[in-house]
Formats: C-alpha cells, structure tokens, sequence
C-alpha cells in the first residue's frame, strides 16, 4: 500500500490566515522551528493504476499540482485520481470536492447519510454531475468490506479494500435540523480501514472522546493515522479563538487524564501517526515538550509530503 500526506493540518492550516497565537506568528516570522502545512489530506495509490483520494480539503487544487504523480498524463482530461472516499461532511472534509468539478469523472464514496447531506441539500455539489458519465456515489456500508474501483477492469479481484466504523460523532452545524433528524447519527463520523496484501492501515482524523469505538480497528493496524488535533481540552479557549473545548467539538485532546495518548496505551505493534494537527497544537513548536513527548511514546508527527509503504 502506497500512502502520500498531501496536507497534514486541520481546518485553517498552518498558519491559519486570521490567526495570531504563538505557534503562527511563530512560523510567519520564523521564531520558531516549525514547518507550515496543508490542511488534512491523503492519497492512496490503487493497484493497477490511478489513486484514490481519502477526504477532499480546501486545499486540494495546490496539493495536485505539488505533486507529480497526481498529474494528468494524456489529452484532453485524464487525471489518474478516480475515487475519493469521505469520512464526514466536515468543511474541511468535502470542500475539495468543488476543485475537482472539472468534467472528471469521479466515484465518490460516502455512507448514505453525508451523500444525503452533499447532493440533496448542498446545490453547489451538483457541479460534479456535469462530467461525463457524471460522478457517480456509492454508499458505504458500515462495518462491511467494501472493493475500491481499480482504472484496469481486467483485475479479477479487488486487491485495496476499506472497511468503515462509526466514530460517534456528530454531523457539522450547517446541516439543517430537519435533516439532522432523519440521519441515523452512527454515520456522522466514520474511521477507515484500508486493506491490501494483508497490511492494514487506519484513518481516524477526528476522534470523539465520549467513544473507544476506534480502538481494535486502531490497535489491529501495521499503521494509523489518529487525530491530533489539540494537545489540551482548552486549548481553543486559551487563545481566544472558541468558547468550546476541544471534546464539545470532536475531538479528543492528545495530553492528559483520558487523553488519546492514555487511551492508546502501549497496545498494538503498528506504526502511530498524528494527523488533522490544528495550528494552535503545542507539537507543531520542534523544540517544545510536548513535540519530545508525542516522540518519546512512539507517535510520529505528520507533516506536508511524508510518504509511507505498507
Ligand atoms: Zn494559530
């Protein structure tokens, strides 16, 4: 399984533009050691050929473009991306998908729920169907295997498969409360499993505290990608930039009592990444203790263009 972090930040990236806590001036002038990154994005590369983007971000159109292997190959429209795979109808999980509405035709994989969201009542996505054939979506199935499409139709068996859980999250504020309450909610927030060649590797960009659901999935990995997006509860308070903590809007912070180091415990032989990192996380600062920590237990810090084989 090949694996490329196209973006590595949650919402906003780092710097975020209308954000002036330590960690962003500090990369805007240099002060402190750390690198600016993307917001949250992956690529897979299907068996045969072409790729599979997991989430669409904001940032997606820059993301191609920096990265070669994304690039079209033959006239006059051929981009080697075929699918994405969402895992909510986050912002920052769908807005790509409006850079992709270029005539290209896509398959998009959501659960029935966040496609409800996107086609029925989010009009602006309706720009994907003017590809021809148009985008088509296909419905996840929680807690089933499911086949990703391979370009090469002569592949006799589905060699990259994804198997969804829900995460016990809920659906963003934009959704209207008449939709929100026909949804079931299991299917607000889902983690990944990809499966190819016996390897496997977990995505969980936005973890909520109140659940363990990710846990075996996590566990039973060779690889994860976990959210990382704060270091404390209060973090967003501290800088003035929310009155919610981290755990009302999501997220399970990294440090403290029932924090996600804690909860992930020495369990599992796999390779740990932190992802989703949102610029006001302590672990963005090379030099600060909370970098040295999230190394010294065995975390990897996710960063703009890292690549990983499975
Ligand atoms: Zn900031």
């Amino acid at each position: 399984m090949d694996i490329k972090i196209l973006g590595s930040a949650a919402g906003g990236g780092f710097p975020q533009w209308n954000c002036a806590c330590r960690n962003c001036v500090g990369v805007r002038n240099g002060t402190i050691r750390a690198e600016p990154r993307t917001q949250l994005q992956l690529a897979l590369r299907l068996p045969t050929s072409g790729w599979l983007l997991v989430n669409a971000s904001p940032d997606l159109r820059a993301q191609i473009l920096s990265s070669p292997a994304l690039s079209p190959k033959e006239l006059p429209r051929e981009s080697p991306i075929a699918a994405i795979v969402l895992t909510s109808a986050d912002v920052d999980s769908v807005a790509g998908l409006l850079h992709l509405r270029e005539f290209q035709p896509l398959q998009i994989y959501a659960t029935p729920s966040v496609r409800r969201i996107l086609a029925e009542e989010n009009r602006i996505f309706r720009v994907l169907n003017r590809s021809n054939p148009p985008a088509v979506w296909q419905d996840i199935k929680l807690d089933n295997w499911l086949a990703l499409p391979d370009v090469d139709s002569s592949a006799k068996e589905a060699e990259l498969c994804c198997r969804a859980i829900s995460l016990g999250g809920s659906y963003p504020d934009y959704v209207s409360e008449s939709l929100r309450k026909s949804l079931p909610p299991e299917e607000a927030v889902i983690g990944l499993t990809f499966l190819q060649g016996g390897k496997k590797m977990f995505f969980a960009p936005s973890i909520p505290s109140q659940s363990d659901l990710w846990k075996t999935a996590a566990h039973s990995s060779d690889l994860c990608f976990m959210d990382g997006t704060f270091w404390t509860d209060d973090e967003l308070i501290h800088v003035g930039g929310s009155s919610k903590t981290a755990r009302e809007i999501g997220h399970i912070p990294l440090g403290g009592p029932g924090g996600l180091f804690e909860k992930f415990g020495p369990a599992g032989g796999g390779r740990r990444v932190l992802i989703h990192i949102n610029n006001t996380n302590p672990i963005l600062d090379e030099d600060s203790l909370e970098h040295a920590e999230a190394l010294r237990r065995g975390w990897q810090i996710a960063r703009d263009g890292m690549e990983f084989h499975l």
